[in-house]
């Protein structure tokens, strides 16, 4: 048993007379302690599956089992709970808060879990040490996703969920980014899933997850990490 499985999933989005099927019968695993990378073209659903994986949106239909538990079948406050404790979440453009400080973004998302780590520690270990007391908008594109992977991380999350996190950033700092989130999740043991249409960034991932026109077309396993229990 994986700790993620993905279980012929359904997601159709009607607007008006107008139906897409966004996830088409998708099946995937990924491992506990994995990264994972889901490519694919734009529009080809990954977002969706990333949206309800991370507790933000319900399928229409499938089992999307997590350690154990599937989360389909969960009622909102049930998912309100999963979304809070379980998940990490690092979107394209950072998603900050522009009136409070590097340091406060990180503390309010941590309040609200118990076991949540240290916040100035999680920006030291991101390279912010300086940073702490600035405002978003006085940070580089690169600091504020660190900042960002701070906030998810430091809520001490089972999972990482990220989407496109390096699509707003030149090559190199890009680079940088995704060792951050491969370093800090490998650190804490959390398992990532980063959406990107990027083929560059895939050799990094223990698995890669293609996506194309709703369904999943190919799953390659770059490397098989010690399974965790
Ligand atoms: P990707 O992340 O691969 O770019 P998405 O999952 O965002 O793809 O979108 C897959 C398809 O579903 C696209 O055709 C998109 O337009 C459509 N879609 C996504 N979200 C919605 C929504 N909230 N309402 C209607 N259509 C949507
Ligand atoms: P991405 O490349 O990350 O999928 P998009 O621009 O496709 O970014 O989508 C950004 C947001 O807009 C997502 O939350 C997605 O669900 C929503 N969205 C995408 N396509 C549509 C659509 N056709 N109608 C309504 N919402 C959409």
């Amino acid at each position: 048993m994986s700790y993620i499985e993905v279980r012929h999933n359904y997601k159709k989005y009607k607007t008006g007379d107008t139906e897409v099927l966004a996830n088409n019968d998708v099946s995937f695993d990924v491992n506990k302690g994995e990264l994972a990378i889901i490519l694919g073209a734009s529009g080809a659903g990954k977002s969706t599956i990333l949206n309800i994986l991370g507790g933000m949106d319900t399928n229409t239909s499938g089992d999307v089992i997590i350690d154990g538990k599937n989360i389909a079948k969960y009622n909102r406050r049930q998912l309100t709970t999963y979304r809070r404790n379980d998940i990490g979440f690092v979107f394209q453009f950072y998603n900050l808060i522009q009136n409070l400080t590097t340091k406060e973004n990180v503390e309010l998302a941590s309040e609200i879990v118990d076991d949540a780590l240290d916040p100035i520690k999680t920006l030291e270990d991101v390279g912010l040490k300086k940073r702490i007391n600035n405002f978003p908008a006085e940070l580089s594109g690169g600091e504020q996703q660190r900042v960002a992977i701070a906030r998810a991380v430091a809520k001490n999350p089972k999972i990482l969920l990220c989407d496109e996190p390096t699509g707003a950033l030149d090559y190199e700092t890009g680079k940088q980014v995704l060792q951050i989130i491969e370093d800090m999740s490998r650190k804490h043991g959390a398992t990532v899933i980063i959406v990107t249409h990027n083929s560059s960034i895939a050799p990094m991932a223990d698995r890669v997850i293609h996506f194309h026109d709703g369904k999943v077309t190919k799953i390659e396993q770059n490397a098989m990490p010690e399974p965790v229990s």
